[in-house]
């Protein structure tokens, strides 16, 4: 069961009618400026405390959105981008220097993995380590004196794996290291992270948050109110503040987060169930199946399960194409988090390089259960496999 006070951030908190003459939904503040009475009113404003003045440094649409997201994730304020990708470079960049050193969960985000190798590596001599995340040790014997940053996903979205995230917590802090994780997997609904002792959760609210395929934005959250205070003003320096039509689309998004994450769950539970039993199927990744090597760890930390899964397909490539071009009504495309599913031969070009460095086949198929309900899925699911 969803916890009561969660249920009130996604649908009442933080919100004031009365302010806007009672409506039941708050208004898109469509303003780029606030204008003021005198010079003193001007300069006293404070923009961490819902005042405003400039859009790029704070929007009331916007503040409603944040205040949701920090009590949803037990944070003390939340700070939301443009997209999960301005989100996370801004939490690197306000962590790590020159020279610094970030571990890093191999899995993680592809865009991620550019951004750490090819821009933050290239330009500002900041190295990474990769680890496997499954063991404690090997994050241990992967700090240097100076690693600034450890970054997390769990569970990964590609083939969910699993950390021990008070155990990967609990070592940072014996080594004065900051702790960030991507949570978008999980949404708040099934995975609190700051209550692990993680430092920074961050999620892409394109994805379930969002919920309908209709924005792209990102946030990051924190029980330190003196680092988020940092990262406000830092999203003023840099410019990557979201819109305010999103932040209205996304406070819409949350309000049926909890009813749409318990039916994801559902329907992909039963999804992972058949696909785990069928002869063209050697593999299912999924952290609601028993046969997860990591099913354990996921049921101490996670309350529930996404709409996202991968298989590992029979035969070869070309069996691969034909599965996935034969679908109807799992769309094909990436991304996901949305009403709607979705397929993808995920590793499919991938080069010999990459499919070593994550010690995957080319047979790999991401799917995103939507909510068209499992009957559907499933006969569509049934349909292509025996086209292979
Ligand atoms: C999509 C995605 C992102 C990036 O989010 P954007 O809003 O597109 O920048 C980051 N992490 C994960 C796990 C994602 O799936």
């Amino acid at each position: 069961m969803t916890d009561k006070q969660d249920l009130l951030a996604l649908t009442h908190m933080g919100e004031t009618p009365e302010k806007y003459m009672k409506s039941v939904t708050p208004p898109v503040f469509m303003n780029s400026l606030h204008v003021f009475d005198s010079v003193k009113d001007y300069f006293a404003v404070d923009i961490f405390n819902d005042e405003y003045y400039y859009g790029r440094a704070s929007n009331p649409t916007v503040t409603i959105l944040e205040k949701k997201l920090a009590a949803l994730e037990h944070g003390e304020r939340a700070v939301v981008f443009s997209a999960g990708m301005a989100a996370c470079a801004a939490a690197i960049l306000a962590i790590c220097k020159t020279g610094s050193h970030i571990i890093c969960i191999r899995e993680c985000y592809g865009p991620v993995q550019h951004l750490l190798d090819e821009f933050l590596g290239e330009k500002m001599n900041i190295s990474v380590s990769y680890v496997e995340g499954k063991d404690l040790k090997e994050f241990e014997q992967a700090i240097r004196p100076e690693t600034d940053m450890i970054i997390l996903e769990s569970p990964t979205t590609l083939v969910f794996s699993v950390v021990d995230l008070e155990g990967v917590a609990k070592l940072a802090k014996e080594h004065g290291i900051k702790t960030y994780i991507d949570n978008t997997y999980s949404t708040p609904i099934f995975q609190k992270p700051l209550d692990m002792g993680i430092d920074i959760v961050m999620h892409t609210m394109t994805k379930y948050i969002g919920g309908h395929s209709d924005l792209i934005g990102g946030v990051l959250i924190s029980k330190d109110e003196e680092f988020m205070r940092k990262i406000m003003v830092q999203r003023d320096w840099f410019g990557g503040v979201i819109g305010p039509m999103e932040a209205w689309l996304a406070i819409r998004g949350l309000r049926t987060l909890d009813v749409r994450m318990q039916r994801h769950y559902e329907t992909t539970m039963e999804i992972a169930k058949f696909l785990e039993n069928h002869p063209k199927i050697k593999r299912v990744f999924y952290t609601g199946l028993p046969s997860h090597p990591q099913y354990e760890l996921a049921r101490k930390q996670q309350s529930g399960e996404c709409g996202l899964l991968s298989v590992e397909v029979e035969g070869d490539v070309q069996d691969v194409e034909t599965f996935v071009d034969s679908l109807k009504l799992f769309s094909k495309g990436c991304s996901w988090g949305g009403f709607e599913s979705l397929a993808i031969a995920y590793t499919y070009n991938w080069s010999e390089k990459e499919l070593e460095f994550h010690h995957l086949s080319k047979n790999i198929v991401r799917l995103h259960c939507g909510l068209e309900g499992s009957e559907n899925l499933l006969q569509d699911l049934k349909q292509a496999l025996n086209k292979i």
